[in-house]
């Protein structure tokens, strides 16, 4: 699933295809993959000019002069920006018409992902309850203890808690816990202050790097475009089980944690709880 590093990889090459043009008309092929009512969205969105691309944790906006254009791909969402006149990719879900002649094709094969369209003075419902974005300047040291020290969780669930911070996933709160030497499955309410403070630093490291890298993923979010997210995974645990840890050379463990894999060092990552 792509998580914060990846939808900000897309934002640029998105904008590239889509800023200044205005979309026409709208087919909705599978009414799971609209948010709300089909007539609103198309409303929302047909003969808006698309000006931006900003994303918020994993969400990805499209802004124009009609107000915003909500797209949250979960496991399999892809754009592809086609002719009219090309063969449909399969799953193709919903398709928006340019003005060029071009289509943007929403394909998702799972169906867990969908768009939703809020008019310009309407409030981005989908924002309430979550968390800061990863780059809010809020989160620091304290943010982490004052977050996450009530919780008698374990952490990494609790770190993709998009309640708490919006845009983590499986892969970055592994990566980030390994940076840590932070146990997995330690519980929140038993780390020091000390222990909140170098779960921000490598917090914060693991976010720069993750957008510095362009991402890292298993399908490209945007076909035939420049989109240069990575598709081979060069992290330190997640997706390593079996391999020698690249710090101390132990062997790189699994464990399941509420139903998901956790990958970890059982040498480098102390268990606190
Ligand atoms: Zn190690």
């Amino acid at each position: 699933m792509p998580e914060f590093a990846e939808i900000e990889a897309l934002r640029r090459p998105l904008a590239k295809r889509l800023n200044g043009h205005t979309i026409v008309n709208v087919t909705v092929l599978e009414p799971r993959s609209i948010e709300g009512e089909i007539e609103t969205f198309k409303q929302n969105v047909i003969g808006s000019t698309i000006n931006g691309v900003d994303r918020y944790g994993k969400y990805g906006l499209i802004r124009s002069d009609h107000g915003t254009l909500m797209f949250h791909l979960r496991m399999s969402g892809q754009f592809y920006i086609q002719k009219v006149n090309m063969v449909r990719p399969s799953f193709t879900r919903v398709l928006l018409d340019l003005e060029n002649g071009e289509q943007i094709r929403y394909v998702d094969q799972r169906k867990f992902g969908y768009l939703a369209a809020y008019s310009k003075n309407e409030p981005l419902s989908f924002l309430n309850g979550l968390g800061p974005d990863v780059l809010d300047p809020s989160i620091n040291t304290r943010f982490f203890i004052e977050t996450f020290k009530p919780i008698r969780r374990k952490i990494k669930p609790t770190l993709m808690d998009q309640h708490l911070i919006c845009g983590l996933g499986n892969i970055w709160a592994d990566e980030i816990l390994f940076q840590a030497k932070i146990h997995p499955a330690s519980i929140c309410a038993k780390l020091t202050d000390q222990d909140f403070d170098y779960l921000y630093h490598a917090f914060h490291q693991v976010v720069a790097y993750a957008i510095e890298a362009g991402g890292i993923n298993h399908y490209n979010p945007l076909p035939q475009s420049e989109y240069n997210g990575q598709f081979d995974l060069f992290t330190h645990t997640y997706g390593k089980e079996g391999k020698p840890c690249s710090a101390c050379g132990s062997t790189i463990q699994r464990m399941m944690i509420n139903g998901r894999s956790a990958f970890y060092c059982p040498h480098c990552q102390r268990m606190i709880h």
